[in-house]
C-alpha cells in the first residue's frame, strides 16, 4: 500500500489531499492504475471524485485549469506544466448509437462509477486512505494478464462499439489474452464497429499493430480487422504454393508483422505489403503459383485503405511507396542501391531494409542464407555510401545548372537532361564526382557532336 503511494507523483497526492481537506472523496483510476499495477509507466494519472466539477473549479480557483471535458464531468488541472484530470464520479445513462450515451448523471458512488468502466483492469481505484477498491478482481485479471469486461460483456460490447478494439489494443500493448466471455462478446458486436468513425478505429489500430502480442490478436480476431479492412479477407487461409513459403499468406503477414520494429508505419506496411497476393496469383506449368505485380497493385489498394481509414497523406503515401518496392530484389553492389536510394531517400531506404528482412524471416527456408547475405551485403553498401556521403542525387551532384550555364548550355530542358545523364555516369562508376571532370567530359561531348 505504501509502495503504492510512493509510485504517485507529488501533485497528485496534492490534489486529492485538497479535495479531501474540502471534504470530497478521489481516487487514482483507470490506465494509470493499471500501469502501476504492471510495473509499467503511467501514461497519465487521472483521478475521479464526488466533487462536482464546479466543486472542483472553486477548489482550484487558484490554479490553472481547463473546463473543455465539463459535460462530461471532466476539469483539467494544470500544476508544473503537466496536465492532471479530475473527473467527477460518472454513470453513463443508455447509449444510442454503440458509442454515446444518451445522457451521463453524476453520481457520489465509486462502485458506481467504477462499474461503468470497460474492464476490469481500468477498474479499479486507489487513494493512500482508503487503499485500493476492486469491486470487479481487476487486480486479479492484471495478475493472470486476463481482458474481462466489467459486468455482462455482450452488453458492454453493444453499449460502446469501440471496446471491441480497446480489448485487442489492451491485450496486444500489454501481452494480455482475453476471457471467453469477452472474446465471443467481440465476435458478437465487432459488426457494430460499423457506427465508429474511422479516425477512432485508426487510432485504435495503430496502438494494435505496435503492441507485443500483435501475432496473436491479428491471428485469432482476423474478422475483426475485416469488418473494416474486407480487403484482408482473401489473404486468411490462401495458400501461396511456391517453394518460398511454408505458410498460409495470412500467418505470413502476422508473422512479417511481428518480425518488424514496432512502428506504426512498419507495422502497417507489412500488414498490408502482400495484400494483393490473391487477385495477382498466376500457376505455372508446374503448379507453383507466382504474384506478378502484387507489389504494385497492393501499393494502390493501400492507398485507397488508408486515405478511407483516414491516416494522414504522409504516411499513407510513404506506406504506399515502400510497399510498391518491398519485393525489389536489389543487387549488391553500389550503382544499383545508388539508384534505388535516389528514388526513396536515405530515411526510406532504411526502412525498405527492415521491411525486406522482416519479409524474409516470415518466408520458408528455402533460399533464406542467400537471400540474407545479399541483404546484408545491400545494406553494408548503403551504409557505406551514406558514411562516405557518396552521389546518388542531382543534389549532390559536383556541378548544377548554373555550372551548365556558364559554359554556354542555355535550354532549360537540355540543362536537366544533361545533369541526369552526368548523375547516371557517376552513379555507374564512369565519372568522378568532381567539377573539372565533369565539365570536361561536357566540352567534350559537345565538340564530337
Ligand atoms: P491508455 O490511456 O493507456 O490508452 P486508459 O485505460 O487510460 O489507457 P483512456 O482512454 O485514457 O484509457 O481512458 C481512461 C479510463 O476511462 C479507462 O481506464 C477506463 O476506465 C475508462 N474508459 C475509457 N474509454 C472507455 C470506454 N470506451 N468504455 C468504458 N470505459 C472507458
Ligand atoms: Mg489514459
Amino acid at each position: 500500500m505504501k509502495k503504492m503511494k510512493n509510485n504517485l507523483p507529488e501533485n497528485v497526492l496534492y490534489i486529492m489531499k485538497r479535495l479531501s481537506q474540502n471534504g470530497y472523496e478521489s481516487f487514482v483510476v483507470g490506465g494509470s492504475l493499471r500501469n502501476l499495477l504492471l510495473g509499467e509507466e503511467p501514461k497519465d494519472f487521472d483521478m475521479t471524485t464526488n466533487a462536482t466539477p464546479e466543486e472542483i473549479l472553486r477548489i482550484f480557483a487558484d490554479c490553472k485549469t481547463f473546463d473543455n471535458g465539463l459535460k462530461h464531468g471532466t476539469v483539467s488541472i494544470v500544476f508544473d506544466g503537466e496536465v492532471y484530470e479530475v473527473t467527477t464520479y460518472r454513470i453513463d445513462g443508455e447509449y444510442l448509437d454503440n458509442r454515446h450515451p444518451k445522457e451521463v448523471r453524476f453520481t457520489d458512488n465509486i462502485k458506481e462509477d467504477l462499474s461503468r468502466r470497460d474492464f476490469t483492469v481500468n477498474a479499479i481505484a486507489y487513494n493512500p486512505k482508503i487503499g485500493i477498491v476492486d469491486y470487479f478482481n481487476g487486480e486479479e485479471d492484471i495478475k493472470c494478464r486476463c481482458i474481462r469486461c466489467v459486468g455482462n460483456a455482450d452488453e458492454r460490447m453493444k453499449e460502446d462499439a469501440l471496446r471491441v478494439l480497446r480489448a485487442l489494443r489492451f491485450a496486444s500493448v500489454y501481452n494480455f489474452t482475453i476471457e471467453p466471455q469477452t472474446e465471443q462478446a467481440i465476435f458478437n458486436n465487432m459488426s457494430l464497429l460499423k457506427n465508429i468513425s474511422y479516425e477512432r478505429i485508426s487510432t485504435e489500430l495503430k496502438g494494435i499493430l505496435i503492441g507485443q502480442n500483435v501475432g496473436y490478436v491479428l491471428k485469432k480476431f482476423c474478422d475483426v480487422f475485416a469488418v473494416f479492412i474486407p480487403e484482408l479477407k482473401p489473404m486468411f487461409g490462401f495458400n501461396q504454393n511456391n517453394p518460398h513459403h511454408d505458410k498460409n499468406l495470412w500467418e505470413h503477414t502476422v508473422c512479417a508483422v511481428q518480425n518488424v520494429e514496432n512502428k506504426p508505419l512498419l507495422r502497417t506496411v507489412m500488414l498490408f505489403h502482400d495484400i494483393c497476393k490473391p487477385q495477382a496469383q498466376t500457376i505455372d506449368k508446374n503448379g507453383v503459383s507466382h504474384f506478378h505485380n502484387h507489389d504494385k497493385m497492393g501499393s494502390e489498394t493501400v492507398k485507397m485503405i488508408l486515405k478511407r481509414l483516414k491516416f494522414s497523406k504522409k504516411f499513407t503515401e510513404t506506406a504506399s511507396m515502400l510497399i510498391y518496392y518491398h519485393d525489389t530484389r536489389i543487387s549488391a553492389d553500389k550503382p544499383s542501391v545508388k539508384k534505388l536510394l535516389n528514388i526513396l531517400n536515405e530515411e526510406n531506404f532504411r526502412l525498405l531494409m527492415k521491411i525486406q528482412y522482416a519479409d524474409i524471416m516470415a518466408q520458408s527456408q528455402y533460399k533464406r542464407t542467400q537471400k540474407i547475405t545479399v541483404h546484408s551485403k545491400v545494406n553494408s553498401l548503403f551504409e557505406e555510401i551514406i558514411r562516405n556521403n557518396e552521389c546518388y542525387t542531382l543534389k549532390q551532384l559536383a556541378v548544377n545548372g548554373r555550372d551548365l550555364f556558364t559554359i554556354g548550355i542555355q535550354k532549360g530542358d537540355i540543362i536537366g537532361k544533361i545533369l541526369n545523364e552526368l548523375l547516371e555516369l557517376v552513379i555507374n562508376g564512369k565519372l568522378k564526382n568532381e567539377k573539372k571532370e565533369l565539365l570536361a567530359y561536357i566540352k567534350k561531348q559537345a565538340v564530337s557532336e
